[in-house]
């Protein structure tokens, strides 16, 4: 398969997840997670009409920023981010970082982009799963950690961003999404000056399709449309 197919497969299983979701009628953003491949498939998929890619190394997102210097590319951060790698993220005009997990990282993106006098578009990650191994704040302290960021005015909070469980267990899945959904609204009615929630960033490869049922603004796939990574 190709792609420019895989692409096609997955909008329509997107579609097909729309209708069997609250909101069939909104817009849901494909990422197309590039990481590890190389800009020849970025390209390729490009061709294909596909224009948002998401990278989740910082050294990674920059190196194919600028060999691409494409400027129909939206590119999207979605890994984990050092606090040291805040001032380099930021040299790459990304439309969207989706993974502020922690107060450190928010006081260092905000000292570089006052500098730089622009700001960015965020999304908070958050750990649905309770799996140690993830990144993203602890669901009963996401409201405290938002409170906590209006204060940046350089960043500009859009919404919420997890990664589910990584288990065969549907119905452990679509309970991460359900607590993320949960806690957006929650997030929403609190009402805090200068936050907004409106995406909900959530479902990869395996999952998306839960993930759109239970309210998905944003998915974020790679396997799916690249292949296994090696
Ligand atoms: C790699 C990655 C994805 C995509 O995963 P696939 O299973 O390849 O679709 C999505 N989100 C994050 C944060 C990732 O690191």
């Amino acid at each position: 398969m190709s792609i420019a197919e895989n692409l096609q497969k997955i909008k329509q299983k997107i579609s097909e997840a729309l209708t069997r979701s609250e909101d069939p009628e909104r817009l849901v953003k494909l990422v197309a997670v590039s990481k590890t491949f190389p800009c020849e498939k970025i390209l390729e998929a490009l061709s294909a009409g596909q224009n948002i890619f998401g990278e989740n190394y910082v050294q990674e997102l920059s190196q194919k920023y600028n060999e691409l210097k494409d400027e129909r590319i939206e590119w999207h951060m979605i890994g984990h981010i050092q606090t040291n790698k805040a001032k380099k993220i930021l040299e790459i005009p990304t439309f969207l970082i989706h993974s502020i997990d922690r107060i450190d990282l928010a006081i260092q993106l905000d000292k570089h982009l006052q500098k730089l006098g622009q700001s960015r578009d965020v999304l908070v990650e958050v750990n649905t799963s309770g799996e140690a191994s993830k990144s993203g704040v602890h669901p009963d302290e996401v409201i405290s950690f938002v409170r906590s960021l209006k204060n940046f005015e350089t960043l500009r909070v859009k919404g919420l961003m997890t990664v589910g469980a990584l288990t065969d267990n549907q119905a452990k899945t679509r309970n991460c999404f359900r607590k993320l959904r949960k806690i957006f609204l929650d997030v929403r009615n609190e009402g805090i000056d200068r936050i907004e929630m409106i995406e909900l960033s959530m479902g990869m490869s395996s999952d998306f399709q839960i993930a759109i049922e239970e309210g998905a603004t944003i998915v974020r796939i790679g396997t799916a449309i690249f292949g296994e990574r090696v």
